[in-house]
């Protein structure tokens, strides 16, 4: 059974996981995603992998090769993350190239293993003896975390232990040098701690489980430097804002919510929901982006939120998704399958080009147009990052629990459940993210409660059962529809989805006197090559705009948002303070064209953003 994350036996996890290939994409959107990831995505990132020696040095640690070790230390993360992906491809559908070519790269880690479980590329030959001496900055228990995930990954898409066995072994490897009698220390880059949670679930082997909560109690003690940058300024239990390292800093929380699954220690949660409504509420872009600063690549001050220098790593909207689905697995409350959300279709999707192709590691929300995504990077880890988001993505949308279904993201799928015994199979038909209407069919009899998620960004709904309207509540943000269902029911559910503007918090200074549109769960932007008028920078918006919207064939099929406002050309102004009637003489009518944010670098260089001024 793949699951992304396994808490069908998770004590405080109040959802449980539903098998990838229980769910058949039929949709317009993902189903293509994936099938780029299929034809173009994973296998050329196979071949830069090899082009960047990151393969080979595997094959220089098993002694196949000679030569130096090329890249950063932490290039093995980046094989492990691709493995990852291709193996959640393969539990979604067969691919026996990608199968085999999976093994042929596992044999080369196998052999690059030492007796011992010692498993780090870098750290090998004339290297050995720095071993485990500097775990703040040299990311050992990072790879291995990579490692661990990516084995339990293709353990259960492929039913092989090839992976595992390796992992295993490494992850007793560094059971037996840390500990509470033993070696002191924590990662300088969280990841390994979501990944022994989930090898604890695994193998049902507890020490896994103790040994990541070890290392999240270690945190906070001053043994990796006990600076913001690598969280390590407190113990994790009293933090009450996200600071530092984006990435590491969500990375540990997810860690920590696989924890409190387990242990159920509320302290943990506790925090969690400090740090939560921290980012949601002072920290976050409107497209789910994280981490404001390039500096440390790290968080800003409440309500730091620049649109130009934004960094908001792909990978960091990625850890922001990860991180609410596990508060969502906890809870079953919508607000984190809202932010699921939002960083999928915006935050994340805008990580990588339309082709499948290239990818931005930096999200800014305004760019001149220089800034251009890359065919990979020297650290490369947001690349395989997105592969393995975009291959798993079937096995987030539903879940099940002790009282029946639960879709938290809509596209057309064909998905299969067991109820109390009885199969259950759900047709789901829509054209989301465009449209707001959403089908289900239901194929089985059995009495469940059906809990679909009203997306934070809709107001109104209608909802109807064969036609008539039905008994429903309304809870934590679910629609619960209880009842016995029979073969052939039919749902229809329709969320009212128009284009609107936004407004932020007025202490976000860039922001100041600026809308931007969203429309769904769709976050949009102007650019440069679809308003030939002038620049998108100088547009004006006037609030009460009529805003339209219009499906477009480009950009892999789109809805377009479009309006009138004004341009504001510079170049018009010839003295630098004009009477206001002077000003607005200058102005000329603009009709814009908004796109979604994560389609734009897709055409040619233009300026874009996402913040529009309002006049
Ligand atoms: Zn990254």
């Amino acid at each position: 059974m793949a699951y992304v994350v396994n808490t069908s036996n998770s004590k405080c996890a109040r959802l449980k996981p539903v098998p990838l290939e229980s769910v058949k994409l039929t949709d317009n959107f993902w189903a293509k995603k994936i099938e780029i990831m299929e034809k173009v995505t994973l296998p050329t990132q196979y071949e830069i992998l090899e082009e960047t020696h990151r393969i080979d040095n595997f094959r220089r640690a098993s002694g196949k090769i000679s030569g130096e070790f090329v890249g950063f230390f932490f290039n093995d993360s980046d094989v492990y993350k691709w493995i990852e992906a291709v193996s959640y491809l393969l539990a979604y559908k067969n691919n026996e190239a990608l199968d085999k070519l999976l093994d042929s790269v596992i044999e080369e880690i196998k052999l690059a293993q030492d007796e011992d479980g010692y498993l780090n590329t870098y750290f090998t030959f004339e290297r050995k003896q720095d071993r485990w001496t500097n775990l703040k900055d040299m990311h050992e228990l990072y790879c291995a975390g990579h490692l661990i995930q990516s084995a339990i990954a293709h353990h259960r898409a492929t039913g092989k232990t090839n992976l595992l066995n390796i992992a295993i072994k490494f992850a007793d490897y560094i059971g037996r040098i840390f500990g509470p009698d033993k070696k002191e220390g924590t990662p300088g880059h969280p990841e390994i701690e979501m990944a022994l949670v989930e090898l604890y679930r695994e193998t049902n082997d507890k020490k896994y489980l103790d040994l990541a909560e070890f290392f999240i109690d270690e945190r906070g003690k001053g043994i990796i430097g006990g600076s913001f940058y690598h969280i390590d300024h407190k113990p994790f239990r009293e933090l009450d804002e996200v600071v530092g390292h984006a990435v590491r800093s969500l990375y540990l929380n997810s860690g920590a919510t696989d924890l409190y699954m387990e242990t159920g220690d509320k302290a943990l949660l506790d925090t969690l929901e400090r740090l939560w409504d921290n980012l949601v509420t002072k920290k976050m872009y409107v497209t789910g982006g994280a981490g404001a600063r390039k500096e440390g690549e790290a968080f800003g001050e409440n309500y730091e939120l620049p649109n130009e220098s934004a960094y908001a790593e792909t990978c960091a909207s990625i850890a922001n998704f990860m991180w609410n689905y596990r508060m969502l697995l906890v809870s079953g409350e919508s607000r984190f399958a809202d932010i699921m959300e939002l960083c999928l279709y915006n935050g994340i999707l805008s990580g990588i080009s339309i082709d499948g192709k290239e990818y931005f590691y930096v999200n800014p929300l305004a760019d001149r147009g220089s800034h251009r995504r890359q065919r990979w990077f020297a650290c490369a880890c947001c690349p395989p990052n997105i592969a393995r988001t975009i291959t798993s993505i079937p096995g987030y949308m539903y879940s099940v629990s002790s009282e029946g279904i639960w879709v938290h993201l809509y596209a057309s799928n064909v998905s299969e459940f067991s109820i109390n015994g009885s199969k259950i199979v759900i047709e789901e038909r829509t054209d989301y993210p465009w449209n707001g209407l959403v089908e289900f069919k239901i194929s089985g009899n059995a009495r469940f409660k059906l809990f679909l998620r009203k997306p934070g960004w809709n107001k109104e709904f209608s909802l109807s059962i064969n036609g008539e309207k039905p008994q429903m509540t309304l809870e934590r943000g679910y629609i619960v529809i209880d009842r016995e269902w029979k073969d052939g029911d039919i749902v229809r559910l329709e969320f009212h989805m128009k284009p609107e503007f936004l407004e932020s918090h007025p202490k976000i200074k860039d922001n100041v006197g600026r809308l931007a549109i969203r429309r769904g769960p769709i976050i949009y932007c102007v650019e440069g090559a679809d308003n030939p008028w002038g620049d998108v920078w100088d547009l004006e918006i006037p609030e009460d705009t009529e805003l339209k919207e219009e499906y477009r064939d480009i950009l892999g099929g789109v809805v377009v948002v479009k309006g009138k406002g004004y341009l504001n050309d510079p170049k018009d102004w010839k003295k630098l303070y004009l009477t206001l009637e002077e000003a607005n003489s200058l102005r000329k009518e603009a009709e814009f064209v908004a796109i979604p944010y994560y389609a734009w670098a897709n055409r040619m260089p233009g300026p874009m953003e996402v913040w529009i001024k309002r006049i």
